[in-house]
This record gives structure tokens, C-alpha cells and sequence, in this order.
């Protein structure tokens, strides 16, 4: 079942100019990624948990990657998705905006790393939905942030300073002139 729905979700990125493969496990896309990283000096994530559970982070600097977080240039960047939809399209919500600036221009080659637990079936509604549900409130536990979603797991659409749902990205398709590929998961990877 979550096997069909990774298949459509791959289909609809590639119907949207994304780059796409399906994997059934974390490992296999482990060795994607670190296929990906053979010609890269420079790596970065987006402080995904995601790319972190795959374990390819300490991989790369054993491999002598230049590592190159929270920046915009680099060779590779490595991120997830907080949530796709089943026709293909990645919504990502940042405090900053780095991780979104970074998928959209700077980098050689972008890679997504996305768990079927992101995918949703009920659109952009639903995949915003998702997010502030399932993604934010850990996230922000995480992340020491004062938020109502913290302390009760809820979203209060709230005013606080440490709010982390400042700016939404919709990917309907690739931007232009990026280069990128989204590896979709059959396994639950982040949140
Ligand atoms: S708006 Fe505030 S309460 Fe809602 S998910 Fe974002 S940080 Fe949490």
C-alpha cells in the first residue's frame, strides 16, 4: 500500500521535472546519496532528521567532505521534504529560510531524502496541515524553542519570536535551472 503510494508520489515529481527514484529502505538510499557525493567537495543538509537517520552524515566527513551547514553554496545539498503530496508537489516550512534559499539556488545538485511518512493524500491543504501536526511540535521540541506546539503539540498558529513556520515554500515544479532529485522512501524517515 504505502509501497503504491511512494510509486505515485514519484511519478508526479518527475511529471513536475524533478529527478525521481524509489527505494524500499533507508540503506538503499544511503548508497544514492553517497553515489551523489563522489564528485562533491562540499556537502550540507538542512538539519534534517531525515538525511540524519540515514547515516550518511558521518559517512561523508570520514569520506572528507567539506562540510557546509546553514550555508548557500556548496556542491551538494541534502534535505527532505516536510511533506509531499501524492501528485508530486514538496512543501517545506522554515523559521529562516535557509533550507528553502538553498533547494531554489546556490548548490550544484540538490537531493532530497523522503520517508513515505511525509506523503499525503488530501493536497497543499493537508500537506500544510501535516506539517504543523506532525513535523513542527517535534521540531520545536528539538530545537528548545518556546511555542505553544512545544508544550502542548498543537499548533496555535501562533505570534512567539520562536515561532518556526515563518515562510512556505510549494514546490509545483523544480525551479528553474536546479538541479535535482528527490529519492522517495518506503520506509517512515523524520517527522
Ligand atoms: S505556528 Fe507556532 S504553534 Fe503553530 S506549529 Fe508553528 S511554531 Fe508551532
Amino acid at each position: 500500500m504505502s509501497e503504491e503510494l511512494c510509486k505515485k508520489a514519484v511519478e508526479g515529481l518527475k511529471k513536475r521535472g524533478f529527478e525521481s527514484v524509489f527505494v524500499k529502505t533507508a540503506a538503499e538510499a544511503a548508497e544514492i546519496v553517497m553515489k551523489e557525493a563522489e564528485s562533491a567537495e562540499s556537502v550540507g543538509w538542512g538539519g534534517s532528521e531525515s538525511v540524519k537517520a540515514l547515516g550518511v552524515r558521518e559517512r561523508l566527513a570520514e569520506a572528507g567532505k567539506e562540510i557546509r551547514d546553514h550555508e548557500l553554496v556548496m556542491d551538494l545539498f541534502l534535505l527532505s521534504a516536510n511533506a509531499l503530496t501524492a501528485d508530486g508537489r514538496i512543501v517545506n516550512i522554515d523559521g529562516r529560510g535557509n533550507r528553502v534559499a538553498a533547494s531554489i539556488a546556490g548548490p550544484k545538485r540538490v537531493v532530497y531524502v523522503i520517508g513515505r511518512n511525509k506523503i499525503v493524500e488530501g493536497g497543499i491543504d493537508e500537506a500544510i496541515a501535516r506539517i504543523k501536526r506532525e513535523a513542527c511540535p517535534p521540531n520545536c521540541r528539538r530545537l528548545g524553542k518556546k511555542t505553544p506546539c512545544a508544550a502542548t503539540g498543537k499548533c496555535a498558529d501562533c505570534d512567539s519570536p520562536d515561532r518556526i513556520c515563518k515562510v512556505t515554500a510549494i514546490f509545483d515544479r523544480k525551479p528553474t535551472g536546479v538541479s535535482a532529485l528527490a529519492i522517495v522512501v518506503d520506509e517512515d524517515l523524520g517527522y
